[in-house]
């Protein structure tokens, strides 16, 4: 099945050539490429000057890849962060990665959220205020800096010009299930599957954000718990090969019934996209809501068979299953295109495509880390302690 795979899949050859320098293992996570963002120098972003005055619109929030309203709690973090900038007349201002909040303001802001989060004694809300407040700080702190397509530097980074957009196969739609802190994060993956396929194939559904989960979960009551397939190992009997699941699940029959996507029928998979620590609380929620829609906690997963092999060489540091997430979907979409039920949709062109992306948001990366002068021919080195 693998050899078979791997015929199916001529993709991994540009990968690696194009991606030879970046494979080895960095000496610490910070200093690979995909972390470099977090890794640039102070930046300062006066809110007064971009922004302090105006609101987050539904233009501003759905510029960034999202599909829900603006998120109701969000608006009431910025609302309070405002306040605070009054009460201690400071201005918030925003470093490196965006999100961050710096100097006196940060002290200030550190202990209101804390007390907050403390003094909400229900975690659900809990949950929703952490997501709230991160996305709130993510937001402000990215205005007017990152590129809302791609999420990286407008002015020296921008790699939208290299995306080629990518019509899906209109039988599946991919839902990336984000954790808050990857939100607008400069290196993450799951964002090139929405600039490639576009946002009704590929939705951003943000981890404790309402609005979104709301949207993302309507459209899973649709489809019906075996049109709903999460890419996560969870190593229990609910994890299937994709093969195994196409026997059972899929109910929709889509390749036979064009008719059935008028009814929502897609195959929907969810990618989670997050961090390996974070990733689990992530699922949890998931399974938790499951059983309530649909009496039943445990989720349908997958398991790929190219999981660990080629792909996560990209992610140098640990995530969910090895690899990356936009790594994910091409290798879920490279072996649905190697089933017969599936071989006439073109799937492989559009996993070459979303490579395409992902090679191209690598060199961004690399460019990037070049013009702040930082080698990457030390990479090379550990390249032996790749695994
Ligand atoms: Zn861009």
């Amino acid at each position: 099945m693998l050899a078979d795979f791997k015929l199916c899949l001529p993709l991994t050859s540009l990968l690696f050539s194009t991606k030879t320098r970046m494979e080895s293992r960095p000496q610490s996570p910070n200093r690979s490429v995909w972390n470099s963002a977090s890794r640039s120098p102070p930046r300062n972003v006066e809110i007064k000057e971009t922004g302090d005055h105006m609101p987050i619109t539904l233009q501003e929030w759905q510029g960034w890849g999202t599909v829900s309203p603006v998120p109701a709690k969000v608006l009431e973090v910025v609302d309070d962060l405002k306040v605070l900038e009054r009460h201690i007349n400071a201005q918030m201002s925003f470093g490196g990665n965006g999100g961050k909040l710096q100097g006196h303001f940060k002290v200030q802001e550190d202990k209101k959220h804390r007390a907050t989060y403390q003094a909400i004694s229900d975690s659900e809300q809990k949950i929703q205020f952490f997501s709230a407040r991160q996305i709130a700080c993510r937001l402000l702190g990215s205005r007017g800096y990152l590129c809302q397509k791609c999420w990286l530097p407008m002015e020296e980074d921008c790699m939208c010009a290299k995306i080629k957009r990518c019509s899906m196969w209109h039988g599946i739609r991919f839902w990336l299930y984000m954790h808050p802190k990857d939100f607008l994060r400069q290196n993450n993956t799951g964002k090139l599957l929405w600039q490639v396929f576009g946002v009704h194939s590929a939705t951003l559904c943000l981890f404790g954000v309402a609005e979104d989960e709301d949207i993302m979960w309507s459209a899973f009551k649709v489809a019906g718990k075996n049109n709903v397939w999460c890419l996560y190992p969870n190593n229990s009997t609910m994890q299937k090969s994709l093969q195994d699941a196409l026997k059972e699940g899929f109910t929709a029959d889509l390749e036979h019934d064009p008719t059935a996507m008028s009814d929502g029928k897609f195959v929907n998979f969810v990618l989670i996209d997050g961090t390996w620590s974070n990733s689990s609380a992530m699922f949890r929620r998931l399974k938790e809501k499951a059983k309530h829609v649909w009496g039943e906690e445990d989720m349908f997963c997958i398991s790929l068979a190219t999981g660990g092999s080629a792909m996560h060489k990209l992610r140098p540091q640990p995530s969910w299953d090895r690899t990356c997430t936009a790594a994910a979907a091409i290798g879920l979409l490279s072996e649905l295109q190697c089933l017969p039920r599936f071989d006439s949709f073109q799937l492989g062109e559009q996993a070459e495509a979303l490579e395409n992306a992902l090679v191209a948001l690598l060199e961004a990366l690399t460019a990037r880390r070049l013009r702040m002068g930082r080698s990457i021919t030390r990479k090379v080195r550990h390249n032996r302690d790749i695994c």
